[in-house]
């Protein structure tokens, strides 16, 4: 799907599982197979989880 690599440990083998949040923003979220490590994309670009909430929290109010 991508040529991204996990930022913790440089795994290749991830999860990604692609969501929309209610205001039509499209995330992956990842989950590392080898270090365990979980986290957001937007647009291929590593994003912090408080960013998600905070789009969450945006379309929401
Ligand atoms: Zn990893």
């Amino acid at each position: 799907m991508s040529d991204q690599v996990c930022p913790e440990c440089g795994a290749s083998d991830f999860i990604e599982i692609d969501l929309t949040l209610a205001d039509q923003t499209g995330v992956t979220f990842c989950s590392c197979h080898r270090c365990e490590n979980r986290w957001w994309n937007k647009e291929g670009k590593p994003m912090a989880l408080k960013d998600v909430l905070k789009l969450a929290r945006k379309a929401r109010a």
